[in-house]
């Protein structure tokens, strides 16, 4: 089972790379922010009990969150290995996935930093739409779908998150960038632990992932 973790802080750029890079190592994307959506728009308990802490641009509590996690990474489809978006978040959240995947015999083969300044994360998340299908991320500046409104990938309607608002997006860097300085820890500690520069283009962001992960030893698919 090959895991790959994509870090990096809200805006960052990783629900656009996860796709393109599950699309390259032939497995699937986890991301927990997407899970989390999902629930709220189903309307479960789970959504109702997140959807508090999303909407104030707090970290979701870790005992859910880790039990949202395993129990998608016991679906058959991330057999072979998946790309964690989003996840883990916090140092108890690292550590209750190593547990996880060291059950399996397995750990973490690459934890790959996407790195980028505070002022360009709020540009990034002021200007981003999402798609309702599957959240595929574009930005009214930098990335626009080539139809307005239309997602380039999978043709549903594109919407700005609740939590893309100036107030909450203050709020997600004040609340969740010191976590992530934990997490950043956990993998330099674990020798895992490689930083691309996300200040580049998508396309030179991706091709520095590539680089990265061929570093770790982690292979494409081909
Ligand atoms: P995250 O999943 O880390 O929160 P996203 O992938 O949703 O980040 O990207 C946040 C915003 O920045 C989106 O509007 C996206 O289109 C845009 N974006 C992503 N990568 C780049 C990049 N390399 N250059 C410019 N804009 C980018
Ligand atoms: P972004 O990459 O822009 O921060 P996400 O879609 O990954 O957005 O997450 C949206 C929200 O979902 C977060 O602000 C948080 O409230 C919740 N969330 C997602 N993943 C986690 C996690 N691993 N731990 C706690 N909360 C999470």
């Amino acid at each position: 089972m090959k895991v790959v973790v994509l870090l990096g802080a809200p805006g960052a750029g990783k629900g656009t790379q996860a796709p393109l890079l599950a699309a390259r190592l032939g497995i699937p994307v986890v991301a927990t922010g997407d899970l989390f959506r999902a629930a709220v728009r189903d309307g479960t308990a789970l959504g109702l009990e997140a959807r508090r802490y999303m909407d104030a641009g707090q970290l979701v509590p870790d005992e859910i969150t880790i039990r949202l996690l395993l129990e998608r990474l016991a679906r058959p489809d991330a057999g072979d290995g998946v790309i964690l978006d989003g996840f883990p978040r916090t140092a108890v959240q690292a550590a209750a996935l190593d547990t996880a995947l060291a059950a399996r015999d397995t750990s973490v083969a690459a934890a790959v930093l996407v790195d980028v300044p505070a002022d360009e994360l709020i540009r990034r998340m002021s200007g981003r739409w999402v798609c309702r299908g599957a959240g595929h991320p574009y930005h009214e500046v930098s990335s626009p779908p080539r139809t307005p409104g239309v997602c380039d990938i999978d043709g549903s309607e594109l919407y700005q998150r609740a939590d893309d608002q100036p107030a909450t997006i203050r709020a997600r860097m004040d609340q969740q960038l010191g976590a992530l300085g934990q997490v950043i820890e956990h993998y330099r500690t674990s020798g895992v632990l490689r930083t691309v520069d996300g200040l580049q283009s998508i396309e030179a962001v991706a091709g520095a992932i590539d680089a990265a992960l061929a570093e770790a030893g982690v292979a494409a698919a081909g």
